[in-house]
């Protein structure tokens, strides 16, 4: 079982204003697990959650017929390079050193702040047709995906990268910009994002620990993602591990946002659980490029706090999180030899609540008084039927076109699979590839 500690950043609270006051949204007789349900959403949060109202319907509600959809919380990517986008098939089937040095670093270090916000949008678009609402994001260039992050009205944690092939003034002016900078809205939070162990010295690790505490903000990073990093490592840091390293310099911390968390042994574990660090398991990546799988058993026993993630499209080479949870439940069970491991209502909550509470965000649920971010899914499809079972359904035999309509912050982004603006990313998209 999981024991999640409070995490509250202060960044979420303090600009929670919410930008939708005023509207509201019924949803009538809804599926939410077993039971049919009415859902009052007022500004942004569910005003109530139940079998029968108790509250009045404000005048000029949107009524939504729930008849033919299940409500269920919307996903949570808590690993993302949203840009990367714009390398979806650009290179595959290679050696990870390879493919990182001669294909996608050569590649993105031709992008413009334009294509790192234009690819941004791609995978808004991407994430909202398949359920997502929130990510949590690492690139070189923060401010383009803020950007649209801010326009699309989805929600997201974007981090300040830094990495030691910047010289120290880049840095200095990275921390400093990253202390000044406020975003424009509560669905938008700022994370220092050191790379990983490997291309961080001691000093940059520490620094972006220190300013994660000052600044109360998430501290995102790669570690133990291949075999090969943990052996340098051990060799160049008196046999430690990548954990054991990073817990040896003091920046594990509850903060902490690790992505991919591969190869880790029994004291690895042990100690991400009593930092209560995130780990952040994504398998689609992983398998991709054969970089080995997170021991998914043996930290679910341990306690540690374990969110799902799809990585960047580069090697993914989608942002599907309904895609995600089924091949991170398989996968899971392969590992172990255990069918029981990882069961469907486990992984739906790795992919939801799990994700939200990771950033300290009040949703992941839907209930009275939570933030209002929801989902609906079509159960009128092949795949849904027949209906033994919604979460045995969503997670193992659904594909994301059956979710109809996605809600952030009580605001619909999606309708009957249509989002505002999406033919115009489209077009974008085809226009910069012909220049590409
Ligand atoms: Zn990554």
């Amino acid at each position: 079982m999981y024991s999640i500690p409070k995490v509250q950043f202060r960044e979420c609270y303090e600009n929670n204003i919410s930008e939708n006051d005023m509207s509201s949204i019924l949803i009538q007789n809804v599926l939410l697990e077993d039971r049919r349900v009415q859902v009052l959403i007022e500004g942004n949060r569910f005003r109530e959650v139940a079998g029968e109202l108790t509250v009045a319907v404000p005048e000029g509600a949107e009524v939504i017929d729930g008849s033919d959809y299940a409500i269920v919380p919307p996903f949570y990517n808590c690993h993302c390079h949203s840009a990367m986008t714009l390398l979806r098939g650009y290179a595959d089937d290679m050696s990870l050193m390879d493919w990182l040095t001669k294909k996608i670093w050569p590649f993105e270090a031709r992008l413009t702040e334009d294509d790192i916000y234009l690819g941004s949008r791609l995978a808004i678009l991407e994430m909202i047709k398949s359920g997502t609402v929130f990510f949590a994001d690492m690139y070189w260039k923060q401010r383009p995906t803020a950007r649209a992050v801010e326009e699309m009205g989805v929600r997201a944690n974007v981090c300040v990268f830094v990495i030691d092939t910047m010289d120290a003034k880049t840095l200095d002016g990275l921390f400093e910009e990253l202390e000044q900078w406020h975003p424009m809205t509560s669905r938008l939070t700022k994370a220092i994002g050191p790379h990983s162990p490997y291309t961080c010295s001691a000093s940059l690790l520490q620094r972006s620990a220190a300013v994660s505490e000052q600044l109360d903000i998430p501290l995102q990073i790669h570690v133990a993602e291949t075999m090969r990093e943990v052996q340098e490592c051990r060799e160049q840091h008196d046999g430690l591990s990548p954990i054991c390293y990073l817990d040896h310099l003091g920046v594990l911390s509850k903060r902490v946002v690790a992505a991919h968390m591969v190869h880790l042994d029994e004291n690895d574990v042990f100690i991400a659980a009593k930092r209560g660090i995130v780990s952040v398991y994504n398998p689609c990546s992983n398998m991709k490029l054969s970089s080995g799988i997170m021991p998914y058993g043996q930290m679910s026993r341990a306690g540690c706090r374990i969110a799902l993630g799809t990585d960047g499209v580069a090697s993914n080479n989608n942002l599907d999180m309904r895609e995600e949870m089924k091949m991170a439940s398989l996968l899971a069970k392969v590992q172990t030899s255990d069918p029981e491991m990882m069961p469907a209502s486990e992984t739906l909550r790795l992919a939801t609540r799990n994700g939200a509470e990771a950033f300290g965000i009040d949703a992941g649920e839907i209930k009275t008084g939570k933030l209002a971010d929801a989902v609906l899914v079509r159960l009128d499809d092949p795949a849904m039927l027949p209906l033994h079972n919604f979460t045995s359904n969503y997670v193992y035999a659904a594909g994301s076109g059956l979710i109809d309509t996605v809600i952030c912050d009580g605001r619909i982004l999606m309708r009957n699979r249509r989002v505002e603006g999406e033919d115009e990313i489209r077009n974008d998209i085809r226009k910069w590839k012909e220049r590409h």
